[in-house]
């Protein structure tokens, strides 16, 4: 008899993990809170790391690409001066730019049809055998109904109702970063700017970040350093962002960009936290994705981690067929470094987003104009 798995959450994570669980013979279902899939969703960028992940699970052909042709990046000043900066999206090794919306379509392919999705649905209760777990799932009409599960992952983010469920409450693995996030796509170009043009409005405390895409609207990322993110992640965001930005609207940047954020449902406003776990399992329940470790937008390599997650879990089951407990040992040990690496660093480069002081801001602003200087002069040695 096959095994069968349920996955909490139709994001890059949990699909990533159900291509792999339906490699190694498993019979996962997705459950989905949404009542349909997430269309959109905003910039990022896919490093080797993600590419390799998104080849292993054969999905990197058949994704969208909208790496601009021309990438140019300007640190646009208060005063209304524009300087070059380096290109943000090249910070390391050469990503791929995508919509989140891109990922999670490529990854749609690879189970449609082959993975049983049940939309509108959610956990409320699980109990964690030893050898199986009892979920009670609530569908959009109410009804509840408990099944038995070799394996429960609980993909669903960062809020994940899994682990609040099994591990305990947010506050117990939330490391707050101390910042806030609105990301969304803008109706039209920057005035002023051309296609390919991404920028940065930058002071202390708070910033307006632009991203190009090739062939769709570029995304607009606020972020802003407040005392209490959590209290502020349940405000209004444009009632929150305005006041915040009033006296940084440089050529209009600000009030237009949050003209395009009133017109529109695809927005993102949440605090960043940082999720740490001493262990990601519990009995027959994994956690995967950013309900597990998140890594926040400054690691630029949550996408990613949800991928590698996927892929590191099909050969933790494949090396261990009879074994779930010692599979999921593995996956903890190999997953473990990587997550590490990548949360170390979080707080110092939330700086280069949202510089807490002057000095800060000072830095970050002669950093990107060294980036900028040390790649024209590798570009000119390697041509
Ligand atoms: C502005 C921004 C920029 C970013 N840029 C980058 C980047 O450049 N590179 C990069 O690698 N990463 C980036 N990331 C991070 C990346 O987007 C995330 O790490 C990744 O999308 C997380 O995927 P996930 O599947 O773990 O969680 P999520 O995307 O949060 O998906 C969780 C899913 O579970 C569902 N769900 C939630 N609760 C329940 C429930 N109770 N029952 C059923 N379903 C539920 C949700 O509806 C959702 O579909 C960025 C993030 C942000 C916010």
């Amino acid at each position: 008899m096959t095994q069968r798995a349920l996955i909490v959450g139709l994001g890059i994570g949990g699909m990533s993990a159900a291509i792999a669980l339906t490699r190694q013979g498993w019979t996962p279902v997705i459950i989905e809170r949404a009542p349909e899939r997430r269309k959109g969703g905003y910039f990022i960028g896919l490093r080797d790391e993600g590419k390799n992940a998104a080849a292993a699970l054969a999905v990197l052909d058949g994704m969208e690409k909208r790496t601009p042709d021309h990438i140019q990046f300007w640190d646009v000043r208060k005063n209304g001066t524009r300087k070059r900066i380096a290109d943000l999206t090249q910070e390391t090794n050469a990503p791929i730019v995508v919509l989140r919306g891109d990922i999670e379509e490529a990854l749609w392919h690879g189970i449609k049809d082959k993975v049983e999705v049940r939309f509108g649905t959610t956990p409320v209760a699980i109990v964690n055998g030893a050898t199986q777990a009892q979920v009670t799932l609530r569908d959009k009409s109410g009804q509840e109904i408990t099944e038995t599960y070799d394996l429960v992952i609980g993909a669903d983010g960062v809020r994940s109702t899994v682990r609040k469920l099994v591990f305990g409450p947010d506050e117990a693995f939330f490391h707050s970063v101390g910042t806030m996030l609105c990301a969304f796509p803008l109706a039209r170009p920057v005035a002023g700017f051309k296609p390919g043009d991404g920028l940065m409005v930058a002071d202390v405390k708070r910033t307006l970040t632009v991203f190009p895409l090739e062939g769709r609207p570029s995304t607009a990322l606020f972020s802003y350093r407040t005392k209490n993110p959590e209290k502020a992640s349940k405000k209004d965001p444009l009632s929150t962002l305005r006041p915040i930005f009033a006296d940084l609207d440089v050529g209009g940047i600000i009030s237009k960009a949050l003209e395009d954020l009133s017109a529109t449902n695809d927005f993102l406003f949440d605090s960043v936290q940082m999720v740490k776990m001493p262990r990601w399992s519990k009995g027959r329940v994994l956690l995967l994705g950013d309900s597990a470790w998140c890594l926040t937008l400054y690691s630029g390599m949550g996408a990613s981690a949800g991928m590698i997650g996927g892929q590191v879990l099909g050969e933790a089951l494949a090396a261990c067929p009879h074994d779930i407990r010692a599979a999921l040992d593995m996956f903890e040990a190999r997953m473990r470094p990587f997550v590490r690496k990548h949360q170390r660093f979080i707080a110092l480069r939330s700086q280069l987003f949202v510089p807490s002081n002057r000095v800060s801001l000072w830095g970050r602003r002669v950093l990107w104009q060294i980036l900028l200087r040390s790649r024209r002069y590798l570009f000119r040695k390697s041509v």
